[in-house]
């Protein structure tokens, strides 16, 4: 593989940059791993020696390939998504020539999957996701259950936060709720801006989502208990009767059935989002879906 950038540093990066004259986008998040042992780190946590042989790693964002190219170097069947057509060019030139690459150009929210629906499955996906999409990739993804063993993300601190909240906390969400549905999530470690160039304003966090055995939620019950926690979020101050009764998930039902599917089971009704578990917000999930289906 033909590859001579040092992508531990800023100005091997820059000067490849220049030279193939490609500019840095501030849309697109761009913010390079110029750190080895962040960037070590994060291969150790996919735990590929556990994938099965010819199990597909996904790299949302891979940039200028500083991760690919590990990935590859250790055989790993990889597939790509990069939205930034510059870096589509450099990165076929460097690793187009390597059976285990592809690359699918554009924008992930677009492409993703059809890639899933109608060629592959990753076993593991990892990425330093750009700043303003990172939650809304996840919960893409997670919406749609595309559901690998292990995905591992570095984003900015506060929002992995928000994925490894629990409950009566500032951070706990209807996100937190969705992450935890089919994984359990760890906050592994914090990067500070200078493992990155250009540096952020912020501190990054990788965390990793391990997929539980069993999800917490059953089928039949699970866009009732997403949509179910997306309201109780909706106003944080507001009680839970109150989200409902204004949210969405149970907008055809009247008053009364809604303080009866809370009494049922067994949350005050005055009670805020923020301090419901999972299980409780379940169980309203649950009795609601109930009641739906007569
Ligand atoms: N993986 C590289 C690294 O760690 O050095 C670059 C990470 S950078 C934070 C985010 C990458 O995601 C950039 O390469 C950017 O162009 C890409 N990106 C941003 N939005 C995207 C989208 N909607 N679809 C696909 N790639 C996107």
């Amino acid at each position: 593989m033909n590859n001579s950038v040092n992508y531990d540093s800023a100005s091997s990066i820059s000067f490849l940059l220049k030279e193939r004259q490609l500019s840095m986008s501030k849309r697109f998040g761009q913010n390079f791993l110029i750190s080895p042992s962040a960037r070590k780190h994060i291969i150790a946590a996919l735990d590929l020696d556990s994938m099965q042989t010819g199990g597909i790693v996904w790299e949302i964002g891979p940039g200028i390939g500083a991760m690919t190219f590990m990935l590859l170097n250790m055989a790993i069947k990889t597939t790509a998504f990069e939205i930034d057509h510059g870096f589509c060019t450099l990165l076929k030139d460097m690793f187009g020539g390597n059976d285990l690459f592809s690359l699918v150009e554009g924008d992930f929210f677009k492409t993703w999957e059809i890639r899933y629906r109608e060629f592959e499955q990753p076993a593991r996906i990892m990425g330093n996701l750009p700043y303003n999409v990172g939650t809304i990739m996840i919960a893409a993804l997670l919406e749609a259950q595309c559901l690998p063993r292990r995905m591992v993300f570095t984003l900015q601190k506060e929002v992995a936060q928000r994925i490894t909240a629990i409950p009566g906390t500032k951070s706990y969400s209807a996100f937190s709720l969705l992450c935890s549905i089919d994984y359990s999530v760890e906050h592994l470690a914090d990067l500070k801006p200078g493992n990155f160039y250009p540096r952020p304003d912020v501190v990054s966090s990788i965390v990793v989502f391990e997929k539980r055995d069993q999800p917490l939620v059953c089928e039949e019950y699970r866009s009732m208990f997403i949509e179910i926690a997306r309201d109780l979020f909706r106003t944080r101050r507001k009680t839970i009767k109150n989200n409902l009764l204004h949210g969405k998930s149970l907008s055809h039902l009247e008053r009364k059935e809604i303080e009866r599917i809370l009494a049922e089971s067994g949350v005050p009704e005055n009670e805020r989002g923020e301090n419901l578990t999972l299980s409780q917000i379940y169980r309203i999930a649950r009795n609601a879906g109930k009641k739906l289906t007569g």
